[in-house]
């Protein structure tokens, strides 16, 4: 196993669109090492949500490669894909996601069932999940009875919840006050700590970069050297 969590080469993806094709990567090569916590930064429609769901398996870049833990991701058909990412990757977005009918033990045991966490482990991985972001006396409630803050934390609950050896998060605390920023970036920062795994964040939110380890900024779809 080596020690690179993230690998792209040369990638590109361009979309057509009504007004002529938009380059929403170009040309973007960088590598993380497992265990660190990345900061992706920039602007609204810079590529940070595109090169997310690259790194991810849910868009197919047009040009150039990704490796995830050493895995090409163009090797993989569109069933070893979702297989792949049930068990290898977190993710958080910015809408969360969760499932409004379902408590917030619910919303993880989903997710645990989906990437196959043994029955025996289930019950035991999910309280320790919710405790982990601060919420394991929510256990039985639903979204719409959480605030905003809540709910992202159950998302991220949610997100390590298969114990994903990497988790990409997309502006999870675009919506969030700075004090309920601060207090969920600081538990993914331990949480990156404890379990040795990679964390790749999107956001512009100044309060991300106490957290990170590595700030990798983005303008116009290309790689760009910190300020
Ligand atoms: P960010 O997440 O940093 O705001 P995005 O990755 O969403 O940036 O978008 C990057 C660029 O690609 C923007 O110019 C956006 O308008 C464009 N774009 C994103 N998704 C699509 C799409 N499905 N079709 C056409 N253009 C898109
Ligand atoms: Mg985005």
């Amino acid at each position: 196993m080596s020690d690179t969590a993230i690998a792209t080469q040369a990638l590109g993806r361009v979309y057509a669109s009504d007004s002529g094709a938009v380059h929403a990567l170009q040309d973007v090569s960088f590598e993380v090492e497992r265990g660190q916590f990345v900061l992706l930064r920039g602007r609204s429609g810079s590529g940070k949500t595109t090169l997310l769901n690259c790194l991810g398996g849910l868009d197919d870049p047009t040009s150039g490669k990704v490796w995830i833990h050493d895995q090409d991701l163009a090797q993989l058909d569109e069933a070893a894909r979702t297989r792949w990412r049930r068990g290898s990757i977190g993710f958080v977005f910015q809408q969360m996601g969760l499932l409004p009918s379902f408590s917030a033990y619910e919303n993880l045991d989903v997710m645990a069932r989906l990437a196959g966490v043994p029955r025996s482990d289930r019950r035991e991985r999910i309280l320790a999940c919710l405790e982990l972001v601060g919420l394991l006396d929510y256990y039985d409630h639903r979204p719409y009875e959480m605030s905003g803050g809540q709910q992202q934390r159950i998302a991220i609950a949610r997100a390590l919840v298969a114990q994903p050896q990497l988790i990409l998060a997309d502006e999870p605390t675009s919506e969030l006050d700075s004090e309920t920023t601060h207090d969920i970036l600081a538990a993914l920062g331990d949480f990156v700590r404890q379990a040795g795994i990679t964390i790749f964040l999107s956001s512009h939110d100044p309060i991300a970069d106490d957290y990170a380890d590595r700030v990798i900024n983005l303008r116009d779809g290309r790689i760009h050297p910190s300020a």
